[in-house]
C-alpha cells in the first residue's frame, strides 16, 4: 500500500456524513507546532469545555510579550511562504523519474500544463485560507517546477506567526487530500534549482509614513550589526539548513555576508522599488529559510530595530 493510499478514498462518499446535520455540537480541532519547531499536529474533540493552552513549549508566549512593548509603534510584517509539493515518496510532484525538467525559466509565474506543476492544491489552499480567515493576501508558482509561494499579510505583532502556521497546517491538509506532501525545505533539490525561502516584509507605523525611509534606513543599520544573530533565528537548525540555500546564486545573499540595497535580490534586505520611490513604506528581509518559526522572525526583528540593544526596553529615536 502507498502512503497516498487515503487521497484515493472515493471524496463523494465521505461527503455524505459531512453533509449530516450535526446538532448543537462543534468538532474544534486543537493544532499545536510539534517538539520539531517545524511539525504540526492535531487532534479533534467535541467542544463541550474550555480550551486551555497546552502551548508552554513554543515560541508564541516570547513573541507575544515582544510585541506588547511595542504595540505603539504598530509593527506590520507579510511574510512569503515558499514551498515545494511532492509526491508520497518525496519525490518533487510532476518531475520525471529518471532525470530532470527543463532548466529555470519559464516556471517562475508560469501559465500552462508544462510550467505550473500542482495548481490544484493551491487553489484549494487559498480558498481554504479565506474560508478560515486566515489573512492570505496572493499566491505565485515559483521559479523550480513544483514550486510555489503563498503571501500572508500585513498582519500585527503576534498575528503574523499565527496567521502563517494555520496557513501551512491548513497547506497540509489540502495536500494530504490530492496525495501530495509540502515540502518547507530551504534546499530540497541540491544544483542549479532555486531554493525556499520566506521572505519577512516588516514596517513600522513611523516607516509607513512621510520620510519614513529615513526610519528603514536606521533599521537596517541596526540589522547590519547583528547579521549572525538573524542567521541564528532563522532556521530551525540555527543556521545550518539556510546555508544550503543562502549561497549568494538564485536570488540569495551569501550566508556570511550582510548587504542591504534598493530593488536588489541578491542582498539580504531589499527595499522594494516602490518604497524607494515613495520615499517610505517597509523592508523586505530575504534571508529567512522556508521552515522558520514566524514568532521567531518576528520577534527577533523586532529585537534589533526597536529595543535597546540590551535591556528590554523600546528605544527612543528622539534622542
Ligand atoms: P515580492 O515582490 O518580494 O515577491 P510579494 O508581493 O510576494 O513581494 O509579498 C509582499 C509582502 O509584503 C506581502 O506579504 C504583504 O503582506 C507584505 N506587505 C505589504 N505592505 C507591507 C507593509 N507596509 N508592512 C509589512 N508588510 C507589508
Ligand atoms: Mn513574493
Ligand atoms: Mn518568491
Ligand atoms: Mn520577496
Amino acid at each position: 500500500m502507498s502512503v497516498a493510499a487515503s487521497a484515493k478514498l472515493n471524496k463523494t462518499v465521505k461527503q455524505q456524513y459531512l453533509d449530516l446535520p450535526q446538532g448543537d455540537e462543534v468538532q474544534a480541532t486543537y493544532v499545536w507546532i510539534d517538539g520539531s519547531g517545524e511539525g504540526l499536529r492535531s487532534k479533534t474533540r467535541t467542544l463541550d469545555w474550555e480550551l486551555k493552552s497546552l502551548q508552554e513549549t513554543n515560541l508564541r508566549d516570547g513573541c507575544r510579550r515582544i510585541m506588547s512593548l511595542v504595540e505603539k509603534e504598530h509593527p506590520w510584517f507579510g511574510m512569503e511562504q515558499e514551498y515545494t509539493l511532492l509526491d508520497c515518496d518525496r519525490h518533487p510532484f510532476g518531475w520525471p523519474r529518471n532525470g530532470f525538467p527543463g532548466p529555470q525559466g519559464p516556471y517562475y509565474c508560469g501559465v500552462g500544463a508544462d510550467k505550473a506543476y500542482g495548481r490544484d492544491a493551491v487553489e484549494a489552499h487559498y480558498r481554504a485560507c479565506l474560508y478560515a480567515g486566515v489573512k492570505i493576501c496572493g499566491t505565485n508558482a515559483e521559479v523550480m517546477p513544483a514550486q510555489w509561494e503563498f503571501q500572508v499579510g500585513p498582519c500585527e505583532g503576534v498575528a503574523m506567526g499565527d496567521h502563517l502556521w494555520m496557513a501551512r497546517y491548513i497547506l497540509h491538509r489540502v495536500c494530504e487530500d490530492f496525495g501530495l506532501i509540502a515540502s518547507f525545505d530551504p534546499k530540497p533539490i541540491p544544483g542549479n534549482w532555486n531554493g525556499a525561502g520566506c521572505h519577512t516584509n516588516f514596517s513600522t507605523q513611523d516607516m509607513r509614513q512621510e520620510g519614513g525611509l529615513k526610519v528603514i534606513e536606521a533599521a537596517i543599520e541596526r540589522l547590519a550589526k547583528r547579521h549572525h544573530y538573524h542567521i541564528r533565528a532563522y532556521d530551525p537548525k540555527g543556521g545550518r539548513d539556510n546555508a544550503r540555500r543562502l549561497t549568494g546564486h538564485h536570488e540569495t545573499s551569501k550566508i556570511d555576508q550582510f548587504s542591504a540595497g534598493l530593488a536588489d535580490r541578491g542582498s539580504s534586505i531589499r527595499i522594494p522599488q516602490a518604497v524607494g520611490e515613495e520615499q517610505k513604506g517597509y523592508f523586505e528581509d530575504r534571508r529567512p529559510s522556508a521552515n522558520c518559526d514566524p514568532y521567531i522572525v518576528t520577534e527577533a526583528l523586532v529585537r534589533t530595530c526597536l529595543l535597546k540593544e540590551e535591556g528590554e526596553e523600546p528605544a527612543d529615536y528622539s534622542q
